[in-house]
Order: structure tokens, then C-alpha cells, then sequence
């Protein structure tokens, strides 16, 4: 690696009464590179997602980002570092607008954040940069629909918008073809070649073909331990990869 990651995790853990989800994982990822985590079901893809993302508190472990140490510090506060992360659909207001849901995230740049000062330039700024974002994701012919009719993969296209709208150097995102028909998931893995131009995505995906068609590096988790690390190519033969997923 030439540059320093811009992402690390060192020793992380993570215990749920005596249990172990994430058990002693040391990560680098590489700024400017799409870096996907896999394994199998339980693994510990999600309690590591949540604890890069500051939505858990490792038990044990250090994370930084951009050199800088994160370790313990709130979902705010690590998205003021320039981490972000796909919103769920469950958190969309069903009667909002696609657009009212960009200007709001624009309008608090950070989870919990809440820009007071308002003016009409500002507010035409936010709409001007929700517009794009909507264009961005191939939503702008939906920019006035209410989030709750919005189809399936266009919710997910929304959630993608609103992380982008934090502008983070790193994205991360939790499955994001999951549920998907065919046609989604292609819009969808271009969307994020698209907007990887500029920023480190670290996204868990399940579907390898997604995988082998975005990411530079793979870390494939098993029992919350790293197993085997490597671009899709070395470690999609690995036997030790394809025992695990098989169950051993
Ligand atoms: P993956 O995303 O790879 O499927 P998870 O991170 O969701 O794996 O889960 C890893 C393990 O940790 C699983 O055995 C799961 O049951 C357990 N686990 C996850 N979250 C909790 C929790 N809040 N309390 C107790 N156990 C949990």
C-alpha cells in the first residue's frame, strides 16, 4: 500500500454478554478503493459496520480515520470526520417528498446537527443540491413523490442520495442490492462506480457478483475473525473462503 488507509480498525471487538461478534479484527482501507466485507450469515459484517460507523462502542479495539482516533466517539461525531453511511429505508417519512428528505439532510449535515440559520439563498441552495443529488441517483423524475411510494429500488436510490449529501470522503454501505431484482442491481452497482469517483466506499454485499464487479479488496469475515483478505480474484478460490460459505 502506498498511502496511509484512510480507514483502520486495530484488535476490534465487539462482546454481546460473553459472546464475541467481532473477535480481534484488523482492517485497512485504502483511500480512493471500493473495499467489501463478506462472509457468511453471523460473520459479524453488521456489528463491524456499526462499530466503524460509531453506532456501537467496541468492547475492546482502536479505529481511526484519516489518522485520526475515532475509537468510542458517536455516529455524529464520526460523520463529522467525513464517515457516512446509507440511512435505512425505515427511517424515510412516508409523506415526504424525495426532495423535502435531501433538503433536510442538507439542512443538518450531521445526524444530530441542526443548522438554525435559515435564509432564502440558503434554502434555494439546498434545493438546487437536492435537485442534483436526485439527478445524481436517477431520481429526478421523482423528486416530488412521497418517499412512501417511491419503489423499492428507487427507496434505496434515496438512501444512497442522502449519504451523499453529507458529501463523505468514506462511504459505507450495508447491502446495498439487497432485495433487488436484476435490473436494480445493475442501476445500483453503476450508480456506485459512479459515485465512488472522489471517495473510499467500504460496503457488505452478499451478492458476489456485485462484489467481483465493484470492490479492490475483499475481507472475508468468519466467527467475527478476518479469514482471508485480498482483491475478489485471489481469494474467490480460496478453500478456506468457499468452506465457509459452504459451512464447515
Ligand atoms: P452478519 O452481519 O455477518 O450476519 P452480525 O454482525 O449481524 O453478522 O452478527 C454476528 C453475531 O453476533 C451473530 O451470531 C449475532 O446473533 C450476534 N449479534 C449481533 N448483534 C447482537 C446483539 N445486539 N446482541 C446479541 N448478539 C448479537
Amino acid at each position: 500500500m502506498t498511502t496511509a488507509p484512510i480507514l483502520t480498525a486495530r484488535g476490534l471487538a465487539k462482546e454481546f454478554r460473553g459472546f464475541r461478534a467481532v473477535d480481534g479484527v484488523d482492517l485497512d482501507v485504502a483511500e480512493g478503493k471500493v473495499h467489501a466485507l463478506v462472509g457468511p450469515n453471523g460473520a459479524g459484517k453488521t456489528t463491524l459496520f456499526n462499530l466503524l460507523t460509531g453506532f456501537l462502542k467496541p468492547t475492546t479495539g482502536r479505529i481511526t480515520v484519516g489518522g485520526r482516533d475515532l475509537t468510542g466517539k458517536n455516529p455524529e461525531q464520526v460523520a463529522r470526520h467525513g464517515v457516512a453511511r446509507s440511512f435505512q429505508i425505515t427511517s424515510l417519512f412516508p409523506q415526504m417528498s424525495a426532495r423535502g428528505h435531501l433538503e433536510l439532510a442538507l439542512a443538518s449535515p450531521t445526524p444530530l446537527g441542526w443548522r438554525f440559520w435559515r435564509s432564502d439563498r440558503l434554502l434555494a441552495r439546498y434545493r438546487d443540491r437536492a435537485l442534483e443529488l436526485l439527478d445524481q441517483v436517477g431520481l429526478a423524475d421523482h423528486a416530488e413523490m412521497p418517499a412512501g411510494n417511491l419503489a423499492y429500488g428507487r427507496k434505496r436510490a434515496l438512501e444512497l442520495a442522502l449519504a451523499l449529501a453529507l458529501d463523505p470522503k468514506v462511504l459505507l454501505l450495508d447491502e446495498p442490492t439487497a432485495g433487488m431484482g436484476l435490473e436494480d442491481v445493475d442501476r445500483t452497482v453503476r450508480l456506485i462506480q459512479q459515485v465512488r469517483e472522489g471517495r473510499t466506499v467500504v460496503l457488505v454485499e452478499h451478492n458476489m457478483k456485485v462484489v467481483s464487479s465493484l470492490a479492490d479488496q475483499v475481507t472475508v469475515l468468519q466467527h467475527g475473525q478476518v479469514l482471508v483478505e485480498g482483491p475478489y480474484a485471489e481469494i474467490r478460490h480460496d478453500p478456506r473462503v468457499i468452506s465457509a460459505y459452504l459451512g464447515d
